[in-house]
This record gives C-alpha cells, sequence and structure tokens, in this order.
C-alpha cells in the first residue's frame, strides 16, 4: 500500500495534533478564516519565505526587498481601484440567513444550508477590512488593512529608484499580511481572512513586458518543481480576456490538484502601467523613468508574481501526505522536501543511557544552525512515527555502541532504510539533503 490520500480534515487533525496550525482564539470559539501558526508551522513557515528568497536571488536578474505598511489612507485604495472594484457578489438565503459567495453556488437550486429556495437579491461586497486612523473624535480618518502587498510597492517605487542603486528592468519583492474580509472563508488555509503573501513586482520597459512575462511563468513553475511539488498535481491556467482583473493585460495561474480540485496557487500578471498610471493621476507624482538611450520617459510595465505563503503551505502538506505500511502497520508520513521540512534531523537516544552522549550531539547540530529535535522518550518505534508524520527526512539513532566508535545509526524518513554513519559525516550528509536546485526540470 502506497496511498496519496489526504483529505481536509485529516491535515486538519494532522495541523493541531502536532503544532503546525491552530484555529486563532480557539478556547473563545475562534473565528472563521483565522489561524495561529504553531511550532512547526513556524519552522515550515520560516523555510517556505527563505526558499522563496533564494529563488530571486538565485537569478542574475536584479530584485530588492521593502517591508511596507499594513495600513493604506483611503486615497491609496483609491488610485488603485480596490475601493470600486475589490468585491465579490454576496447573496443570503432568506430563511435560515446563510451567506455565500454568489459565484460559489447555483441560484438556480435550494440552499445547500436548509433546502429552501429563497434568495435575496446578489449584492457586490467589498473584501477590505475599515479602520480609523488618528486618536481625536471627529478628526480620525478612515483607513483600510492593505488587502494584496503590491501597492505599497507601486507607491514606494519612486523612493526605492531613487535610493537604491537599481535601473529598469529590476524587481522589488515584499512578503507580508494582506487581509481580505472573504464571505465564505473556507478550505482550511486556502481561503483565509488574514494571510501572508509573497509578491514580485517586476519593473520592465513596455517593449520587454511580454518576454518577462513568459520568463517569469517559467521561473515560478520551476520553483515549485524544486521545492519538491508533484509535476502531474501542477498545471497552468491562462485567463480568458472576460476573465481578467480590471488590472491586467494577461494573468496566468499555477494551479495544484487539491483534495477539493484544481485551484489557484499562485497568479502571475501583466499589469502593464495601470499601477504607475493610476497612482502618478490620483497623486500628481511623477512616476515616470528616464531612458538614458532614447531620451524620453515613459511609464513602466509591471509584471507581478503573487503567492500566499499559507496557501502554499497547504500545498506542500498537501501533496506529502502519504499512508503506507511499514511491518503491518499503518504510518502516516509527509514526504516533504528536506528543505521544506520543519524539523531537518532527529536526535533519539535508544535508552536514557544514551543521554549523555545524545544531547551534546543535538546541541552542537542545533549550535550550526541545523533545526534539530530532541526526543528520548517513549518507544524508538514510535518515536519514529512521530518523525515521519511531522516530515523529518532524517532520525539519528544513538546506541550502545555509539560511545565507543563514535557511530550512529542514520534513518531515512521515506524508504525507513537505516546506515550506520560515523558522527563526523553528519554535517555533510545533511547539507547535501537540503541543497535544492532551482534551475532543473
Ligand atoms: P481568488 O480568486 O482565489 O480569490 P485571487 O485571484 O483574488 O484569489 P490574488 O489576488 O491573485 O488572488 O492573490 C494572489 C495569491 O494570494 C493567491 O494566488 C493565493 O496564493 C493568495 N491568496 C489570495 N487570497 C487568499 C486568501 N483569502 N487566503 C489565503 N491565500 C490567499
Amino acid at each position: 500500500m502506497d496511498a496519496h490520500a489526504p483529505t481536509l480534515e485529516k491535515l486538519v487533525s494532522l495541523c493541531k495534533r502536532r503544532g503546525f496550525i491552530f484555529q486563532s482564539a480557539e478556547i473563545y470559539g475562534g473565528v472563521t478564516g483565522l489561524y495561529d501558526s504553531g511550532p512547526l508551522g513556524t519552522l515550515m513557515k520560516e523555510n517556505i519565505r527563505r526558499l522563496w528568497k533564494e529563488s530571486l536571488n538565485h537569478l542574475e536578474q536584479e530584485v530588492v526587498y521593502i517591508d511596507g505598511a499594513l495600513i493604506g489612507p483611503e486615497a491609496l485604495w483609491k488610485a488603485s481601484g480596490h475601493i470600486s472594484n475589490f468585491h465579490d457578489p454576496m447573496v443570503d438565503c432568506m430563511v435560515c440567513k446563510h451567506r455565500y459567495r454568489a459565484d460559489d453556488i447555483s441560484l438556480d437550486k435550494p440552499c445547500p444550508h436548509c433546502g429552501n429556495k429563497q434568495w435575496t437579491e446578489v449584492r457586490d461586497f467589498n473584501l477590505m477590512f475599515t479602520t480609523q486612523v488618528g486618536a481625536n473624535t471627529g478628526q480620525s480618518t478612515t483607513a483600510y488593512l492593505r488587502p494584496e502587498t503590491a501597492q505599497v510597492v507601486f507607491v514606494n517605487f519612486k523612493n526605492v529608484m531613487s535610493s537604491s542603486r537599481v535601473k529598469i528592468p529590476f524587481g522589488i519583492a515584499q512578503i507580508g499580511k494582506a487581509f481580505r474580509n472573504e464571505i465564505t472563508p473556507k478550505q482550511f488555509l486556502f481561503r483565509m481572512r488574514e494571510f501572508e503573501q509573497m509578491e514580485l513586482e517586476w519593473f520592465c520597459k513596455p517593449s520587454e513586458s511580454n518576454h518577462f512575462y513568459a520568463f517569469w511563468i517559467l521561473q515560478r513553475m520551476l520553483f515549485m518543481r524544486a521545492i519538491g511539488i508533484t509535476k502531474e498535481r501542477l498545471r497552468l491556467h491562462g485567463h480568458a480576456p472576460e476573465e481578467l482583473s480590471h488590472y491586467s493585460r494577461g494573468t496566468s495561474d499555477i494551479e495544484y490538484q487539491y483534495p477539493f480540485g484544481w485551484k489557484e496557487l499562485e497568479g502571475i500578471a501583466h499589469r502593464g502601467d495601470f499601477d504607475l498610471t493610476q497612482h502618478m493621476q490620483h497623486s500628481g507624482k511623477d512616476l515616470k523613468v528616464y531612458d538614458e538611450e532614447t531620451k524620453e520617459s515613459y511609464t513602466p510595465h509591471v509584471i507581478e508574481c503573487s503567492v500566499g505563503v499559507d496557501r502554499l503551505f497547504l500545498t506542500l502538506l498537501c501533496d506529502a501526505y502519504y499512508e503506507d505500511e511499514i511491518d503491518g502497520e499503518i504510518r502516516t508520513v509527509l514526504r516533504l522536501h528536506p528543505a521544506v521540512a520543519p524539523i531537518t534531523v532527529a536526535i533519539l537516544p535508544l535508552t536514557k543511557k544514551q543521554h549523555d552522549f545524545a544531547y551534546p550531539l543535538y546541541k552542537k547540530l542545533k549550535l550550526a544552525d541545523y533545526s534539530v529535535e530532541y526526543d528520548s522518550s517513549g518507544s524508538i518505534g514510535k518515536r519514529y512515527r512521530r518523525q515521519d508524520e511531522i516530515g523529518t527526512p532524517f532520525c539519528i539513532t544513538v546506541d550502545f555502541d555509539s560511545p565507543a566508535d563514535n557511530t550512529v545509526t542514520l534513518r531515512h524518513r521515506d524508504s525507513t532504510k537505516q546506515e550506520r554513519i560515523s558522527l563526523e559525516d553528519i554535517p555533510a550528509r545533511l547539507d547535501a539533503l537540503l541543497k535544492i536546485s532551482f534551475l532543473e526540470e
């Protein structure tokens, strides 16, 4: 048996049981669409962010990073088009009051919750969270929590250009929180109300924009493959003209085959000069650049690559989840790429007697910056199962012979094969495992 059989229920339960993800404020009943990362979730998300940055940094293309404010003034969101366009169609069941995204259900059919067929009219619902800035009554102004990180990049475009050594073409990247008051948050981390995005805005000459649109689609697909996502569960979906957002001249989604169907994992959009033009018009500031060759000013075009940390996290879990049979027992295993796995290696003394030898080894690897866990209690079989379930690629077992000959047993997660290695070989073995190649197809 070797089943890739994730269901959302199984993943939610594993995430809670092992400390990846918790419902936020669960002891007070929680809020739909809000989640907290536990110890393992935090480690794994750190790996995701680091790998995303590495995937940009290994290229010749120049990318700089910013870290912008989460709250933006009304003027910004007017210019970006979010106040007038960033809404989803909403409909309510008049009998049970359940609320739906109108494009999620069929209004010809009865309410999936109560079975009646009495719908309100479909209304537009703006997804942005509002807040008040300023403490004085009557003097505070309405502002919005950013629904995407991109706009903070556009409004800082000139600041970055004039303060850094960058020249067109170049990218500004940002990792940070975004907030959307989704009508029906669902499918666990797939659609949340507070989530994190990793976005790259690539600024280029208009004449080169189609070339870079194709270039970034390829790079982003290679990234998904390099971090271990199964090729057959990835596909590219190019938007038809009628599907395009208000800002887009072309959009391609990298889709993943989730347990609940093919859905967007990452969006790559050719935004043209929409955003810079909007911000020039609304702010009155000049955001054009001067071309030394043609001696003319122009508005750069933008290619955007946008992926959610949390959605990628969910994707990696879905993709890595297997149930297989080891020694007549069913085990759950996360076959995560070692560079993604929250723990790289677990140090397991066979009995408490090996503590004095095993613990210093744990500390040494930890100080060398490896993600290590020390687990000394329970049967060795149970400890292996736990590590399999959290995706730890290597277990090191310290036994009676270890102090005598400085060797330990190295157990491989996927094959469960074991080999005897000497202590001094451990770092090289771990480094080889953690290597990631972004260029391979
Ligand atoms: P959808 O059509 O699914 O609502 P979208 O096209 O509005 O998504 P984008 O604005 O393109 O999404 O967002 C870029 C990326 O940010 C998405 O590909 C996804 O990875 C992530 N993302 C967007 N909304 C959410 C959310 N509510 N929860 C988690 N991740 C999200």
